[in-house]
């Protein structure tokens, strides 16, 4: 598997998108990695990926796919990224957290309580020649300024990066977690002060990003070294386009700086994936905060998984094409 695994997942049809077009989809599934998607016109693409989730897949068989190995990988100091990308209303908090992160049917449980479960089940399984601690930050970025959420008053944090220990959040708050009860306890705490932000910003959690970083550290007893590995997980500002809705001060305002910043996350993805060897390519991570948080955790040696999610609807074929397009352009 390469390190880039770029996957597309398509939710249920909605009862309002069922009301308007009753069962019709825009999709047809060709195999579990390809399929043909028709657009307003009628007009068919093929579009292939590392694999497709279609309507009815489980939330078990996401995690096991794209999840999984990143996980595995952290826990062994190699850093990775999650990313849910998508229009509002795509299925990207559903995959990133399952429709509650503390209570919901095994089956329902999203990527995050799976990666928690996951770390610590992989750090219980490498014996007792390693000793591992988990540390647990969580941020949102809005309008290019970074918010603590388990410190609301820490509202404008700097990233700087340290020659030793990589990007850093300076000042930001690190729980550390001794068990997967503890890790979801903090992220619904989080989560909970994400609302509360928004009420305070009127703001929607749909215009900025979702940031969730665990800093795996490894003590290799006999050589007392300390090795750390990063997993981040990503939800995303929505990708709409709300430029072309006429939108004005500070709805446009903000559309302005998530399109940016999707865009640079874009090229940088590109870039990380198309340099040719041997050649020094300019990648463009100080473009935004987003991508500047994640520059060591993208590209190099780290691990990265792309989820593309994305109503199957017919209504929404335009955003839908945008997203898929999003996606095959990180391919
Ligand atoms: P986003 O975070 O991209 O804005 P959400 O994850 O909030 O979108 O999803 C929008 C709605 O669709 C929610 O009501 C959610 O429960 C539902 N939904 C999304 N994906 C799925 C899925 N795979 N299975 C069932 N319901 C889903
Ligand atoms: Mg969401």
């Amino acid at each position: 598997m390469s390190s880039m695994t770029i996957c597309a997942r398509f939710r249920p049809l909605s009862s309002k998108e069922r009301r308007d077009h009753g069962d019709t989809v825009c999709i047809r599934c060709i195999d579990a990695e390809t399929f043909l998607f028709k657009d307003e016109k009628d007009e068919e693409f093929t579009f292939s990926f590392d694999k497709v989730f279609y309507e009815k897949s489980e939330q078990a068989q996401v995690y096991e796919f794209l999840a999984w190995p990143i996980v595995k990988d952290a826990v062994d100091a190699i850093n990775g990224t999650i990313i849910t990308y998508g229009q509002t209303g795509a299925g990207k908090t559903y995959s990133m957290e399952g429709p509650s992160i503390l209570v919901c049917d095994e089956q329902k449980r999203g990527l995050l309580p799976r990666v928690v479960e996951g770390l610590f089940d992989c750090i219980k399984s490498s014996g007792g020649t390693m000793k591992h601690s988990i540390k647990l930050s969580m941020v949102e970025i809005y309008m290019e300024k970074v918010r603590d959420l388990f410190d609301l008053s820490k509202d404008n944090i700097q990233i700087k990066e340290s020659k030793s220990q990589g990007i850093l959040l300076n000042g930001v708050t690190e729980i550390s977690v001794s068990d997967p009860a503890e890790a979801l306890q903090s992220l619904s705490s989080g989560i909970a002060n994400r609302a509360v932000g928004e009420t305070q910003m009127n703001m929607a959690s749909s215009r900025s990003h979702c940031i969730y970083i665990f800093t795996v550290h490894q003590e290799v007893k006999r050589d007392d070294r300390l090795k750390t590995g990063k997993l981040i997980l990503v939800d995303l500002a929505g990708s709409e386009k709300v430029e072309k809705t006429g939108a004005e001060g500070k709805v446009l305002e903000e559309a302005k700086t998530i399109n940016k910043s999707l865009s640079v996350l874009g090229n940088v993805i590109n870039a990380l994936t198309c340099g040719s060897p041997g050649k020094v390519n300019h990648i463009p991570f100080r473009d935004s905060k987003l991508t500047r948080i994640l520059q060591d955790s993208l590209g190099g040696n780290s691990r990265t998984a792309l989820l593309c999610c994305c109503s199957p609807s017919p209504s929404n074929a335009l955003e839908s094409l945008s997203t898929l397009r999003f996606g095959m352009r990180a391919k």
